[in-house]
């Protein structure tokens, strides 16, 4: 009998993007990625705080690099990421929340929110894409979306209709980058505690709300998203593309 084997989660030899490092769930992916063997670029506004977590992750011994990287400046971006690719795996993690009732939506929330939770999102995705397509490369790139891309919340129209766009270009991307061997992929996480829900989790309504949908009894911490990263970057997940892995501690299961 010949023993199937296990793929490798190990991701030594390659690079790794890794836009919003300098805080939360994007922070946590870079460490996630660094300690499983890749080269780490950490993208990020608050260059201050790239260099802590660089020196940081030095000393444990994985190797990574700052970037400077506002994703609302797109020329920059697509200029500087042309320049420094190509990227094997890449997790997009900036993310921006203004919750309010829809009817109080202004046109300047519209726009702070769709630029970097849909359209930085949606150019990073091509511009690491078209760096692997052009070095004939297969490579992993990774949304992190959210449970709210599949339902709704409460004062959440404008966060739920960014997210809902990531699946949609998520999906329609992955059909056209396949025969690449290029696989796109969500994470889905549910309330995880991180200065974007410091908010929400002060609120006792909110928190109530909470506690009452995850079925694990408990919010999520960034730890909970660094396993999923690791899965979907590695050659474990070879055959997913275009799926979203639910992070959400049974939240949408009802
Ligand atoms: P966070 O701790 O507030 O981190 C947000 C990150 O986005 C920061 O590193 C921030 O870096 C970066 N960012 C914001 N605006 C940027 C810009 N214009 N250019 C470049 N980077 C920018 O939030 P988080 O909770 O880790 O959220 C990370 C992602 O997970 C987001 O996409 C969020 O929607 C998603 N998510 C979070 C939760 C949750 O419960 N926390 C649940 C589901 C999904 P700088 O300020 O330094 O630029």
């Amino acid at each position: 009998m010949i023993l199937p084997q296990m793929p490798s989660m190990r991701l030594e030899g390659k690079r790794a993007l890794v836009t919003g490092a300098s805080s939360g769930i994007g922070l946590a992916s870079a460490v996630a990625l660094a300690s499983s063997g890749a080269a780490v670029t950490v993208a990020a506004r608050s260059s201050d705080k790239l260099e802590e977590l660089v020196v940081n992750m030095a000393a444990m011994g994985w190797r990574s690099e700052p970037m400077f990287m506002d994703v609302k400046d797109t020329t920059r971006t697509l200029t500087d990421l042309a320049a420094s690719g190509p990227f094997d795996i890449l997790v997009n993690s900036a993310g921006l929340a203004r919750h309010g009732p829809s009817l109080n939506t202004t046109t300047e929330d519209f726009d702070a929110v769709s630029d970097i939770n849909f359209k930085g999102a949606y150019f990073l995705t091509r511009a690491v894409a078209q760096g692997l397509i052009d070095a004939n490369k297969p490579g992993s790139l990774i949304n992190i979306s959210s449970q709210m891309a599949h339902v709704g919340g409460i004062d959440r129209a404008l966060y739920c209709a960014t997210k809902h766009a990531v699946e949609g270009f998520t999906k329609a991307m992955a059909i056209e980058w396949g025969p690449m061997k290029i696989r796109v992929n969500t994470i889905c996480p549910t309330f995880i505690l991180t200065p974007l829900t410091q908010e929400t989790f002060n609120n006792p309504e909110r928190a109530a709300w909470i506690k009452e949908k995850i079925k694990l009894g408990r919010p999520g911490t960034v730890e909970d998203i660094m396993g999923a990263v690791v899965f979907l970057a590695s050659d474990a997940s070879n055959l997913i593309t275009g799926s979203s892995l639910m992070v959400d501690g049974g939240w949408t299961a009802d």
